[in-house]
């Protein structure tokens, strides 16, 4: 009987696995995952699960009883330390197993910040992980002062949980401006007002020298000399691609683990999805570290270790929760010239619509939903509506979709 072993139960582990028995796949399935929790969803772990809002149960993506019920050999708390791509065989502390197919989903780490400047200090996490969420939870009291490090999502959304449970906030950005690497100006400057308006004191443009204290951390220093004095400090400065068992078996890595449209590796028998893969798209060898794109890949993938030679195309989209805004994004901005806003005269929804020339790339919709859903449907469709059209608040926005 053929045997299929997977790396990482996180969420393209999980659908990964699911997607072969759905597809009928009746050969041994192991899932092997270095956390001591069953896969898990972790967008909330920035967002209602830090503010205590969301039941551990509802983070998990099956109940546990799903793996038995489908014969799939769920190894949770153990960590794949070696992959022998010759004889087939994945190496766990004392355990050996022998694969005929194998699947890397080993997501990514959150990068952290060098001990010598302060970053092995009690008192300072990053926000990767289940466990990294409950050692942090109990530091986001009333009172207590935040230093954020990062303008990114996860900076972002776990400031506006941390202003929610009355923690004064600073959040110090290297960048010119926050959500730089990934969003327009327009964006940028509709969050920074968001957070303002919610106490958050936003400082761009200034890196962080090095964070101060015995064995706790109990001060920053910004490089433009400013200090501060913090209670506690929350990493937000991105992630490294999960490649150093890919890596140490040889296969080719490039901004990831390279894989092909089917999501092959360099190695004929090794597969990866998620996270930690990289494939070609719009001239470069991307990642998306989303969720969709950890389903969507990793169910292609499930279908092509079966033979199917079926080619993934993503469709990407992302959210996240700040407030009582929620962002939805469609598309992917890379490459944009313009950007045309269209505002909800009698509300508080507006989105940002991203052009290269003529072309809809990208769309930022902020307590937007019906435009995130006909953006997102023009993109998939390749339609691209004038820019004029999008701007003219006379425009029927669903009759585009029909042009
Ligand atoms: P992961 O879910 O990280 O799973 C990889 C698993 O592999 C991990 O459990 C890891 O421990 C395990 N592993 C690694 N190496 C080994 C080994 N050697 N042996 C055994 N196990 C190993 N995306 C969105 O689309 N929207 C959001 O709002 C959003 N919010 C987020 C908020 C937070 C706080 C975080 C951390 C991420 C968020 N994301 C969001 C991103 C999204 O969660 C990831 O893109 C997604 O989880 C990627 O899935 P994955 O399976 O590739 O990786």
């Amino acid at each position: 009987m053929a045997h299929f072993v997977v790396i990482g139960a996180g969420q393209a582990g999980a659908s990964l696995v699911a997607k072969l028995r759905n597809s009928g796949f009746d050969g041994e399935i192991t899932l092997i995952g270095d956390e001591a929790v069953p896969p898990y969803q972790r967008p909330p772990l920035s967002k209602a699960y830090l503010l205590g809002d969301m039941a551990l149960e509802r983070l998990f993506l099956r109940p546990e009883s799903f793996y038995a019920d489908q014969n799939i050999n769920l190894r949770t708390g153990v960590a794949v330390t070696r992959i022998d791509p010759v004889k087939r065989e994945v190496h766990l502390d004392n355990e050996v197993i022998q694969y005929d197919q194998l699947a890397l989903t080993t997501g990514s780490a959150a990068r952290t910040l060098p001990a010598s400047i302060g970053g092995a200090l009690q008192g300072v996490y990053t926000v990767r992980s289940l466990a990294d969420v409950d050692a942090m939870a109990a530091e986001f009291k009333s009172g207590k002062r935040a230093l954020i490090v990062g303008g990114g999502y996860i900076g972002l959304e776990a400031a506006a949980v941390a202003r929610k449970l009355g923690v004064e906030v600073t959040l110090v950005e290297m960048a010119d401006r926050i959500l730089q690497r990934v969003a327009a100006p327009e964006t940028s400057d509709y969050f920074r007002t968001l957070h303002q308006s919610h106490g958050v004191n936003i400082i761009e443009g200034v890196g962080l020298d090095c964070l101060t204290g015995e064995t706790r951390v109990s001060g920053a220093k910004l490089v433009d000399g400013t200090e501060l004095e913090v209670d506690f400090v929350i990493v937000g400065v991105g992630i490294a691609p999960g490649i150093a068992l890919a890596e140490a078996a040889g296969l080719e890595i490039d901004n990831g683990i390279a894989v092909d449209a089917q999501g092959r590796t360099s190695n004929e028998n090794i597969w990866s999805a998620g996270d930690c893969a990289s494939f070609e798209m719009r001239g470069a060898r991307r990642r998306l570290e989303s969720v969709q794109n950890a389903i969507d890949q990793a169910e292609a993938v499930a279908e092509n270790m079966m033979g199917a030679g079926k080619t993934y195309t993503p469709k990407p989209w992302f959210w996240s929760d700040q407030y009582d805004v929620k962002l939805q994004i469609a598309g992917l901005n890379i490459g944009y010239d313009n950007i045309v806003a269209r505002r909800d005269p009698n509300g508080a929804a507006v989105s940002f619509w991203y052009y290269k020339g003529e072309t809809l790339l990208a769309v930022d919709a902020m307590n937007d939903p019906r435009n995130y859903m006909i953006g997102k449907r023009l993109i998939e469709s390749g339609k691209s509506p004038a820019p004029s059209a999008i701007a003219d608040p006379q425009t029927d926005m669903k009759a585009l979709m029909k042009a």
